[in-house]
Formats: C-alpha cells, sequence, structure tokens
C-alpha cells in the first residue's frame, strides 16, 4: 500500500472549514458535539427511511423487509423530527430509503428538515444524480451524497445490482456529485470474503486520491445473509482494514474515532435510523424498535433505548456486525421475524440498567 499525502486530520479540517462557510448554524452545533460526548449526552445523527420504493431490487435491500403499517411519515412529520432534533442539539440527517431522488416532492423533504440547522445527506443508487441534479440538491441546502460502489470491477458491481448500468450511473454520480460541491462518499460492504482483497484496497486508493470518502460498512448477517455469520469480518480483517486506514485516511469504518469524538459503536447514541412506519431502530442492521415517533418524543425514545446496557455502555466493535457475542445471543433473535422486534421481545430482564 502507497503511504497517503494528506492527513485524517487535513481531511477533518477541510470538511469543518467549508461547513463553517456553507452553514455557520450546523457548524456552531457540531463544534459542540465532542464535548456533549464527553457529558455523556447523546449526539444522534438520524438516518430516516422516508420512503421506501425504488427504482432498483438490489440483492442486499432490506427496505421491503419491514411490516407495512397504516401511517407513513410525511412532509410534517420530517418537520416536527427537525424541531425536536434541534431542540436537542443534534445536527445531522441522512435520508435513506428506497431510493431518495425519485421522491416528487423530495424537495419539500428536504426543507422540512431545516437545512439552514442540519448537515443533511442522502443514500442513493445514483441513478438520477445528473450534473444538473446534483447542482440543484447543493442549492436547496444538500450536504452529502453517499453511493454504494459494490466493487471497482463494473461486471461485480453491476451483478449485485441486478442492472446492466449500475455500475456507469454509480461513478458518474460520484464525479456529479463531487462537480456540484457536495460531500462525496462511496459506500462499500466488506465481508470477511472480500475485506483483505485488491478490490478493497483499489477502492480506498481511488477515494484517497479523488478526494471522496470510503465508508467501508462491515457485512451483518441479515437481509440476504440472514444467519450466514461467514460473511462477518474477522480480528485479522479489521485489523487489514484499520492499516488500510493510516494508508489511506479517505477510507474509514464508523467505529474509527474522528473529529475529537471517541471510536466504538454509536448504536442509539451517536446514530439510529426511523423506517418509514415512524418506528425508531438503535441502528439501521439492527431491527429492534425502541418505540415510534407518531407515539412518542425522540428524547422520551432515545432515553428508554438508553437503559440497554449494550447500548449505554461503550462497545469498541460494531455490535451487529462484529461482536460474536451480541449477534449470537441477540442479533439471532430477530432472525425469520416479521420486522421490527420490540425491543423488549430482544433483550431480557437484566439486559436493562437500572437507574
Ligand atoms: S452496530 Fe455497527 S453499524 Fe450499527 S452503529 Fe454500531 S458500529 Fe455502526
Amino acid at each position: 500500500m502507497e503511504i497517503a499525502t494528506i492527513t485524517k486530520k487535513e481531511i477533518e479540517n477541510t470538511k469543518r472549514e467549508k461547513l463553517k462557510r456553507e452553514k455557520p448554524q450546523v457548524y456552531e452545533k457540531i463544534i459542540k458535539l465532542a464535548d456533549k460526548e464527553r457529558r455523556g449526552e447523546p449526539t444522534c445523527r438520524i438516518d430516516i427511511g422516508y420512503n421506501y420504493a425504488c427504482n432498483l431490487s438490489c440483492q442486499h435491500c432490506m427496505a421491503n423487509k419491514f411490516q407495512k403499517k397504516a401511517r407513513s411519515l410525511t412532509v410534517a412529520d420530517m418537520r416536527n423530527i427537525a424541531e425536536q432534533a434541534d431542540a436537542l442539539g443534534w445536527c445531522q440527517f441522512n435520508i435513506s430509503g428506497g431510493e431518495p431522488l425519485i421522491l416528487k416532492n423530495f424537495d419539500e423533504v428536504l426543507a422540512a428538515l431545516m437545512p439552514e440547522k442540519f448537515h443533511i445527506g442522502i443514500s442513493t443508487n445514483g441513478y438520477f444524480l445528473t450534473l444538473e441534479k446534483a447542482r440543484h440538491l447543493k442549492e436547496i441546502g444538500l450536504d452529502k451524497v453517499m453511493i454504494s460502489l459494490d466493487s471497482i470491477d463494473p461486471d461485480l458491481h453491476n451483478a449485485n445490482r441486478a442492472s446492466k448500468e449500475g455500475y456507469e450511473k454509480a461513478i458518474s454520480a460520484i464525479w456529479n456529485a463531487k462537480a456540484a460541491g457536495l460531500d462525496t462518499i462511496i459506500q462499500h460492504v466488506v465481508s470477511h470474503q472480500n475485506a483483505q482483497s485488491e478490490n478493497t484496497v483499489e477502492l480506498a486508493r481511488f477515494a484517497q486520491e479523488n478526494g471522496f470518502s470510503l465508508d467501508l460498512v462491515i457485512a451483518k448477517a441479515i437481509g440476504q445473509w440472514e444467519g450466514k455469520h461467514e460473511v462477518l469480518i474477522d480480528r485479522d480483517d479489521a485489523a487489514f482494514l484499520h492499516k488500510l486506514n493510516q494508508q489511506y485516511p479517505a477510507a474509514r469504518r464508523d467505529v474509527f474515532p474522528s473529529y475529537g469524538m471517541k471510536g466504538g459503536c454509536g448504536a442509539l447514541n451517536k446514530c439510529f435510523h426511523i423506517t418509514q412506519y415512524g418506528d425508531v431502530l438503535i441502528c439501521v442492521f439492527m431491527h429492534i424498535s425502541i418505540g415510534n415517533v407518531f407515539e412518542d418524543s425522540l428524547e422520551t425514545i432515545v432515553a428508554r433505548g438508553n437503559k440497554i446496557k449494550y447500548v449505554r455502555n461503550f462497545s469498541p466493535l460494531c455490535l451487529s456486525g462484529e461482536d460474536r457475542n451480541f449477534i449470537d445471543k441477540y442479533m439471532t433473535r430477530f432472525y425469520g421475524k416479521p420486522l421490527p422486534v420490540d425491543y423488549r421481545e430482544i433483550f431480557d430482564a437484566d439486559d436493562f440498567v437500572e437507574d
């Protein structure tokens, strides 16, 4: 591997300076997060699956696995969530799905999240991210685009996405996002089978050399891989990814420390997911519901989730994809069930903190 010429600190500083210029209100909130964390307060980024509609049918997609419910999130609900999050000092949203860019009312959804007060990203397959669209999104307050790339090899990516043009679309979306001034994140799923491969190194090099970030999302034994624990990374794979990050700081995992905040699993307190039906999941990969935004405030739901020991206590490992004890004991409890499963069906009485 080559030695990186740009350090992690330089990457972080550049992003913070950009935010200070473009969204001063968000910057003021974001620089307080490390102190908030030190005081033991949640610093949640909220990932919202606003609508599960999509133009593709990817093998790994979880969106259609959730049980349909009568009530779905509306634009007014998004505004309500944003107001609550702002009052709690939180400052980051991600809109996932489904494919957000097929939503006819996407601009309204984004506006409801108060872009002047929040750093906002989307997870997209990139199909509709033309340069014109990317510029428009930037103009209306979007900050970040996360685009999945399954392989640097077009054929492998296309086979996984069941699409002949998926790779080309994803690559052109990546360049369009960058040209429009959006933070551009390539997301790549890393399993035990592909972690220590030349493909992973190539993707890291590609991201580093071109000013993108590479999110290394470790495989979870859910969805198409439900129960297949052989896809989970092991210690050697984790060490390889750590070394890769030292060589190419643009390639990172969410358990790595950043921006003066500690590393480790951020389930609930650093990031949680809201489904299209309002259910709050501890982590987008843990299909365990701790409440519903149509019934309770975010503050109440997060306080409830923090009674679960594994959420409250620090875990250096990703609970859903790396901590074998947690996976064997708790993740397996939602396998095969209608999703999401209520947290009281997953955790036992002694899995809660007393206070
Ligand atoms: S369980 Fe894994 S994916 Fe979920 S927040 Fe923790 S580290 Fe991230």
